[in-house]
């Protein structure tokens, strides 16, 4: 039996007694165990702040970008390996395993090629100088410098690849080390990526730490310099909003929890249009793709009323060929759900939503006796504003159809509804319903996803999270803000207006610069 390890002040740990059971979904053979109890987390705080935060602020921006590209070239080094991993612990088909370990690289990389755009200087500009009184010698502008604490980053169990290396990336560019927390019941991949930054001593001691199984005491031990990026459900969200770490002691949060995101179909979008079967293509991916356990996947498709029946009955059909199975096997496209407190809440989500709605294909029922595996399952609401479709995220391959009366006002209302989304996305060609719409969506969405036949062929799908542009989401999406290109350095830095002489304001108190 495996005992997942944690690396923290330098050394690789085990926690007492046994923690978690971390289980293959498919077969329900329990894989390895993961504790945190017992290890000395104030101890790897310091670890981080002491020795990581000088070692990393000591390299330029360029030499920080270089030892992301190291870290992505190791990863997808071992991708067979990782790939093995999240089949066997996430339940992931080897699609689903690439989607996160290619998601994770492609971010790394990306944020590497970002920094070129940065300047060799301890600090980044933010506009330029400005006079401030009668004479042009005193003057202010902003810069912003890195933070001096630590960054935790807590992840959900669906991505252990990308969701950790994604805040790396932007944490280690800032000049910040990190302290990795992946969901416990999906740790393997993320502890096998820990060994391989480690044992190939990719980067400085303290810049990276990892820390297999609960987080225990962990938010005890930080400050006012200290960050923590959190991606997970609403409620654990709400539970770290509470703590005195951010209450009461100043340390930075940011959150990135569950949405409901919803899909227009405009009236317009007749079905022997290329943008309608990017509507039914890309709707019918972002529902079953990672078994719908994505924080970006479609839950409400909003269709006009007078066509809710027949485009159901497309989406069935491409509901229906979606081959569920053994992850494992090659031609499989969706593997099963990842633990199975997941299908308790699963079934439970699933038999409440259909209270409310006739199922068109699938259901609450468990479809294998061994394994956790439901099917794609799509619901037609019988009234689109039941507050059942907008509040309950079921964490699953499991979406509703809510007719709507096919104006934008109306396809607003019930947008809205879902209280702020990581995206909303809308399927048109009428140019006017999409900016009408689209002025209406933009204030409750992080991302918006407007597409129609004209970019049918060429769309990245609403479901993509892409480095260049921001993730996250207003109100129910946690209000957070990750990547969005060179603003994901923000959180991790602490913008200063500095006033003074002139040439030491424009310099940024770079030592080497005339005065
Ligand atoms: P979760 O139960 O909220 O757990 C998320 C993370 O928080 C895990 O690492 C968990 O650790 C940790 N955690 C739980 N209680 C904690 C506490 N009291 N203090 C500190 N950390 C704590 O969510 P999940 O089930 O892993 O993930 C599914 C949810 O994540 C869904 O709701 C999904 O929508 C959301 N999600 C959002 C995004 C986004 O970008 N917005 C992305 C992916 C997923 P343990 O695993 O050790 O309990």
């Amino acid at each position: 039996m495996t005992t997942l390890q944690s690396y923290l002040a330098g050394r690789w740990q085990s926690g007492a007694g046994e923690g978690t059971a971390l289980v293959n979904p498919t077969t329900e053979e329990v894989l390895a165990h993961a504790s945190s109890s017992g290890l000395d987390l104030g101890e790897a705080v310091r670890h981080g702040r002491e020795l990581g935060g000088p070692a990393l602020r000591a390299m330029s921006f360029a030499q920080r970008a270089e030892s992301l590209r190291a870290v992505a070239a190791a990863v997808h080094e071992q991708r067979e390996a990782l790939i093995e991993l999240g089949v066997r612990n996430a339940g992931n088909t080897r699609g689903d395993a690439k989607f996160d370990i290619d998601g994770a690289t492609a971010t790394l990389t990306a944020y590497a090629g970002f920094a070129a755009a940065l300047p060799d200087t301890p600090f980044l500009p933010d506009g330029e100088g400005e006079a401030l009184g009668r004479s042009p010698r005193f003057q202010g502008r902003h810069v912003w410098v890195s933070r001096r604490g630590l960054g935790v980053h807590i992840n959900a169990f669906n991505f252990p690849a990308w969701g950790m290396l994604e805040k790396l990336a932007c944490s280690l560019l800032a000049g910040v080390p990190v302290l990795e927390k992946p969901g416990t019941p999906t740790a393997m991949m993320a502890e096998a990526i820990a060994h391989i930054i480690i044992e190939r001593e990719l980067l400085p001691e303290g810049a990276f730490q990892f820390l297999a199984g609960s987080a225990g005491d962990l938010l005890d031990h930080l400050g006012p310099q200290d960050n923590v990026a959190f991606t997970g459900s609403s409620s654990t969200g709400q539970l770290l909003r509470r703590h005195a770490a951010f209450v009461e002691r100043g340390a930075r949060l940011n959150v990135e929890a569950d949405s409901l995101n919803a899909t227009v179909l405009g009236p317009d979008l007749q079905d022997d249009t290329a943008g309608f079967d990017a509507f039914v293509r890309d709707t019918a991916r972002e529902v079953t793709q990672k078994a719908g356990q994505k924080c970006t996947a479609t839950r409400r498709i909003l269709v006009p009323a007078e066509r809710a029946e027949e485009v159901a009955e497309a989406l069935a059909e491409a509901f229906g060929n979606v081959k569920v199975g053994d992850p494992s096997e090659r031609e499989t496209r969706m593997g099963p759900l990842t633990t199975a407190g997941q299908l308790d809440e699963v079934q439970a989500g699933i038999a409440r939503l259909a209270e409310a709605a006739r199922t068109v294909i699938g259901g609450p029922e468990r479809t294998t006796e061994t394994g956790y595996f439901v099917a794609p399952t799509l619901l037609l609401a019988n009234h689109s504003s039941d507050a059942v479709f907008h509040g309950e995220e079921v964490f699953a391959p499991v979406a509703s159809v809510l007719p709507y009366d096919g104006t934008p006002g109306h396809a607003a209302e019930l947008v809205a509804r879902g209280s702020g989304a990581l995206v909303s996305s809308v399927f048109s060609d009428d140019k006017e319903f999409l900016v009408t719409l689209g002025h209406e969506l933009a204030p409750w969405s992080g991302r918006l996803y407007m597409s129609g036949s004209r970019v049918a062929e060429y769309g990245t799908g609403p479901g993509l999270v892409l480095p260049s542009l921001v993730h996250g989401g207003p109100g129910r999406a946690g209000g957070g803000e990750e990547l969005g290109g060179l603003r994901g350095l923000q959180f991790s830095m602490q913008r200063t207006a500095i006033q003074g002489f002139k040439t030491f304001v424009e310099s940024g108190f770079a030592a080497d610069r005339p005065d």
